[in-house]
């Protein structure tokens, strides 16, 4: 019995997030800080007990209301490339909070981290896992994030972790200059695209393949 426990304890241990961050590296992820912040942060915590054992594998996890977890690959790289941005992000909005894992990554990397969710019980579920982590520099909102969040913008980074068929006005016109947009587009078949703005308007580039749930616009629930 007591060996059981001690590998369900190991399954969430330290060790255990560092052979994932391993994976990532591996994987391709060069960026040392979003590496240790992932190194950090403890995945496990940001699902249900049932699954936390599975919380280190590569792979997008059920958080209910038919949403999920997003893979830790994704994840890393998708704040990896928002890192990279012409001005060196502080304020980020990061659109479908979930259940908070990648908000709480973003925390530990930037300075001021905005995010917002259209589910008000997933939100509410993840704003007391947040206040018990003691995060102080995240503010969640339950709100549309298609049409982003004017009352903080502009925003030098913006991560999506749903997909639109078509990238929002909304969320272009709230990039300041030098800021960038992290964000997956399409339907059965979606790309990752990055869109950068500068004072000349918008460059756009498509970096890969990935699957997301779809972003829902026009309500909250
Ligand atoms: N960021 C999460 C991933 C959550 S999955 C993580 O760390 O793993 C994507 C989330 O986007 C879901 O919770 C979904 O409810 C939310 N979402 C979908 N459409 C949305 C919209 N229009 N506005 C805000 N959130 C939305």
């Amino acid at each position: 019995m007591i060996g059981r426990l001690e590998t369900g304890k190991g399954m969430t241990s330290e060790r255990t997030r560092q052979r994932m961050v391993e994976r990532l590296r591996q994987a391709g992820i060069q960026d040392e800080a979003v590496l240790k912040a992932m190194a950090a942060i403890p995945r496990h915590s940001f699902v249900d007990e049932a699954i936390a054992s599975r919380a280190y594998e590569d792979t997008a996890l059920p958080i209910g209301h038919g949403q999920t977890i997003s893979a830790p690959y994704i994840v890393a790289r998708m704040i990896e490339l928002l890192r990279l941005a012409k001005k060196t992000p502080e304020k980020v909005l990061e659109v479908g909070t979930g259940c908070g894992y990648q908000a709480a990554v973003l925390s530990k990397l930037f300075k001021e981290v905005y995010s917002v969710e259209r589910i008000g019980q997933l939100l509410e579920k993840t704003r007391s896992r947040v206040w018990t982590m003691r995060i102080h520099n995240l503010r969640l909102m339950h709100t549309d994030g298609s049409y982003g969040l004017v009352d903080a913008a502009p925003f030098d980074g913006i991560i999506v972790a749903a997909a639109p068929e078509s990238i929002p006005d909304a969320l272009l016109e709230q990039l300041s200059i030098g800021g960038r947009l992290v964000i997956p587009v399409g339907g059965k078949k979606q790309q990752l695209i990055v869109v950068d703005r500068d004072e000349q308007g918008f460059t756009q580039q498509i970096i890969e393949a990935v699957k997301f749930v779809p972003l829902r616009e026009g309500s909250v629930q």
